[in-house]
Order: C-alpha cells, then structure tokens, then sequence
C-alpha cells in the first residue's frame, strides 16, 4: 500500500481553494491504493455504498480512474476494480536554478516521461531565462508522448528565491536583483490554458524527497539544496514550515564568520559565502598552489571536475570537501538543535559526493549538537538526483489535483460540476 504523503502547500497563481468534495476523497483513495472496488472505497472512506457509485460514475467520465477487471470475491459476486490511469493527464515541472533551467513532463505518479536540461545565467538574464523555460517547455511537451500537451494539467516551477504564498507572482529582489521582483511565469505559460503554481525550490526538493525520495513516511525533517546558492526546506509537523513572511529556512544567510566575505544578502560569513557553488570554485583555484599536482590544479573549476578527483582521493578535492563538511555542519548542528529533525536530506550538484561529504559532515554535525537531537537524526543524500527539484514542481501540481481537482479545471470533464 502507498502510504499518501498528506500535504505540502504550495504557493499558486490562481483563486483560493475551495472547501474539500467528498470526490475529492473518493479520487485521491484510488490514486493511493491505484486498484480498489467501489465497496472497499465505501469502507475505507466511510461512505454509503450509493454515495460511493454516484462519485466514480463522475470519475469514470474524466478517464482518471477505469474499471479494469474482477477482483477477488469475498462471498457473493465478484466485485469490479477501478484503476487509476497515471498516464491519463500529463504535469510539467519546471527547476529554474541560479545557472541552469531543468525541465521535465511526467504522468500523475511523478514518473519523468521526458526531460530537458541547459545551464544558463538564470540571475542576470530574465528574459533570456523566460524564453529559454518556454522553449524547454515545449521540447518536453513534445518528446513525452502522443497527446502529451493535450493532456497537461499544470505546471510547476520552482524558483531560486523565497515565495511568499500570498504573492506568488513575486521574487525576492535580494535573491534575484535583477528581475524587478517578479518572475513573471504564469504570463508567459498564459497560451497552455493550464494553472502554473510557484514555490522556493527547497521546498519542492522537499515536497520530492517526501513523496518520492529519501524522506517518505517522514513528518519532520529538513532538505537543503546546495548550489550555486544555499536553500532549505522545513517540514515540520508534514508541512512545509515557511515562517511569517514566507522566508522561513534560509540557512545559506546563516552567519558562520561574523568577520567573513560579504554575502550578496548584505551580510558577512554566511553559509553560502563557504559553500556556494562560486565560493568553492573560488577554494580549489586559491588551494592550487598548495596542491600543485592535483587533478584540478588547472583549468576550469566545475563540481563535475571536484566529483571526479575526489573519487580518486584527490587531496585537493578532499580538503576541499574537509572544508565544506566542517562550514556546512555547524549550520546543520544549529538546524539541529533548533528544530530536532528526523532527517536531513542533501540535494543539489554537490550531494553527488556522497559519503565522501556526508561521512566528515555527520561528524561535525553530531559533534557540535546538543546530544539528544543529534542522535535522532539521519544525513543522508537525495535519491532522485539532478531531476529532484523539477520532479517537486511537478508534485506540488499532483498535490493540489488530488487534493481540489476543481483547481485544476481541465483535469476534470467540464459536465463535472459536483
Ligand atoms: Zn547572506
């Protein structure tokens, strides 16, 4: 049995939700169980056996759910199972990062159908980004099957910046200076005639981890995506936890050395001035001339690159590692301390290092909490890869259309008006 992952909410940009239909339980139980009877959807959701008939007629009529087969009696006739049809509609999920753009079309069980992926300098070209994000769009909608834009039901983007929930159209003008405080997505995508709906990236790399990844079953736990910049995801209590204006779990602005480089947020020694994508460029070229035979003692310095000299024990890629473990895990240690999670999943370019990070980074985390929070928790990397974050925009579409499919209009017939 799936066990639903409950909700994560996501910020969108259309109307408010409506209180809940019983179709929407009805719905939602068989995308959980994906084969169930009528009479066990009865049971399970504590309905008549007539309410339950009336609901899946509806259901039957918008091809989400059909009658495949006889099931197993248990005395008397044979009960008919309904399916869920995971490949019926189609989601887009957009990862908008600070250098590249990644792309996927999936079906309602968040399987990738298609994927597109191309760096670009997402902070200081706005309209270049759009264009490219529409293009990527269609590249996806194109390779993932016949009937694949027919059938979309929304899109999902995750930006590199804070979303206040009540302004979803806006973006931090400290994290992205250069796009005049809106991201300007939902126009752009106007022509699909489909919501779009735009979270923090963090908080869809968590949503990802949580329905699909290395934090199922998880009601408490963190996801931080190392990039070129620092974000975290808080899910507290299975929600995500964003704070009074919607900035909550920065913990790239966390202050490791008041006396440290200056951050673009204003501040000196954050996080992100240690372990952001730039800054350790910035390490490996200033250790070159203690390390002058290292496998990245020349050239252009890429995480790909550090990935590879460290799986051969590079000893400039391992001090360089040995450095981030050290900043980032007194950040974790206060995370720790603070909010006692479960679990902190590491995703981003960076989590491809694998126990080669994690195994230093545990040990600093663990050595600078308070006993009892830090034993409860597990460091572990994302399992969904480079793809994680994109994947959470698509789920934060999935969620809302389980949860008020009348908020995504086109998933349902428009006779369906319960
Ligand atoms: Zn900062």
């Amino acid at each position: 049995m799936t066990r639903f992952p409950g909700r994560v909410v996501g910020a969108s940009d259309f109307g408010p939700a409506r209180p809940p239909a019983l179709s929407d339980a009805v719905l939602r139980l068989i995308w959980e169980e994906r084969r169930i009877s009528r009479a066990e959807i009865a049971r399970r959701a504590d309905l008549s056996r007539s309410t339950v008939s009336e609901i899946v007629e509806t259901l039957l009529g918008t091809g989400l759910v059909v009658e495949a087969g006889e099931g197993v009696s248990r005395g008397g006739r044979r009960p008919i199972v309904l399916e869920f049809q995971d490949a019926s509609r189609t989601i887009v999920g957009v990862d908008m990062g600070a250098a590249h753009v990644t792309v996927v079309c999936t079906d309602l069980r968040a399987r990738v159908l298609a994927a597109a992926r191309e760096p670009h300098p997402v902070q200081a070209d706005p309209e270049g980004t759009r264009q490219l994000i529409r293009r990527l769009i269609e590249t996806v909608l194109s390779a993932g099957g016949e009937g694949a834009r027919d059938r979309l039901i929304g899109i999902g983007i995750g930006v590199p910046s804070p979303v206040d929930i009540r302004h979803p159209d806006r973006l931090s003008p400290i994290a992205m200076p250069a796009w005049d405080g809106r991201h300007g997505l939902a126009a752009l995508c106007a022509d699909l005639r489909v919501p779009v709906q735009v979270d923090n990236d963090a908080n869809l790399g968590a949503l990802a981890e949580r329905w699909w990844g290395a934090a199922q079953g998880l009601d408490h736990f963190a996801y931080i995506k190392l990039g070129t910049g620092i974000g975290a995801g808080h899910v507290i209590d299975g929600r995500i936890h964003r704070g009074a204006s919607g900035v909550g779990g920065e913990i790239g602005h966390i202050a490791i050395d008041p006396r440290g480089e200056t951050c673009n947020c204003g501040n000196r020694g954050c996080l992100t001035t240690f372990v952001g994508g730039p800054a350790l460029a910035a390490r490996i070229v200033a250790l070159r001339a203690v390390y002058p035979q290292s496998l990245l003692a020349d050239g252009h310095p890429t995480l790909a690159r550090l990935e590879e000299a460290a799986r051969v024990d590079d000893p400039l890629a391992l001090q360089v590692i040995h450095e981030v473990a050290e900043h980032l895990g007194i950040a974790i240690a206060g995370m720790l301390n603070l909010l006692n999670p479960a679990a902190v999943i590491l995703g981003g370019r960076i989590a491809g290092l694998g126990e080669k990070l994690i195994t230093p980074l545990r040990a600093t985390a663990l050595r600078r909490t308070f006993v009892p929070a830090a034993a409860a928790t597990e460091i572990r990397a994302s399992t969904l890869g480079a793809q994680g974050i994109a994947i959470g925009a698509a789920t934060l579409v999935l969620d809302t259309a389980l949860h008020d499919p009348r908020r995504l209009r086109p998933i349902l017939d428009p006779r369906v008006t319960d």
